[in-house]
């Protein structure tokens, strides 16, 4: 009687497996688990053509710098990659230009220059020689959603490492 059941509804199993698991933050492409980005964010990043598709949740970012999915929502299996998003993803393979300020459009290299040619040496040098994080709104431009002071942190370590 089961196995009746059972052969009767071939997708049964499909159902089944597709059943919503609390906190899979998983990339659907990669598998790598995702970092949380709000709605806002994702909202004012993706492609004008594509906004009405997000939905009024939050998303995951994936982080793995070889995959191209960039956005995406385990829930409703929306997800956006690399081309559908307006600004190179920092971290992915191939961004140009790679943003260290998204807000200031400051880039990884010119953050790199400065700790090099100008000699700086902290996040305050960098805004003051690169202008970055000076009209702030990382919400909505970084594509974490959060403020780009880590990333700028991480290319003046690059930088001072070059040196
Ligand atoms: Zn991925």
């Amino acid at each position: 009687m089961t196995n009746e059941i059972l052969n009767k509804s071939c997708c049964r199993g499909k159902i089944e497996s597709s059943h919503k698991i609390e906190d899979d933050n998983t990339c659907p492409v990669c598998k790598t688990p995702g970092v949380k980005v709000k709605n806002i964010t994702v909202k004012h990043l993706v492609d004008d053509t594509l906004t009405e598709l997000v939905t009024d949740t939050d998303y995951y970012i994936c982080m793995n710098e070889e995959c191209d999915i960039v956005y995406y929502n385990p829930e409703s299996g929306v997800e956006f990659n690399k081309q559908q998003v307006k600004v190179p993803i920092w971290f992915k393979k191939d961004a140009n230009p790679k943003y260290a300020c998204y807000c200031s459009k400051v880039t990884e290299e010119q953050v790199i220059n400065a700790v090099i040619k100008n000699g700086a040496k902290t996040v305050k040098d960098i805004i003051e020689i690169t202008g970055a994080m000076k009209n702030s709104q990382c919400e909505k431009n970084n594509p974490l959603g959060k403020c780009c002071h880590k990333i700028i942190q991480k290319a003046i370590d690059k930088g001072l490492s070059m040196k």
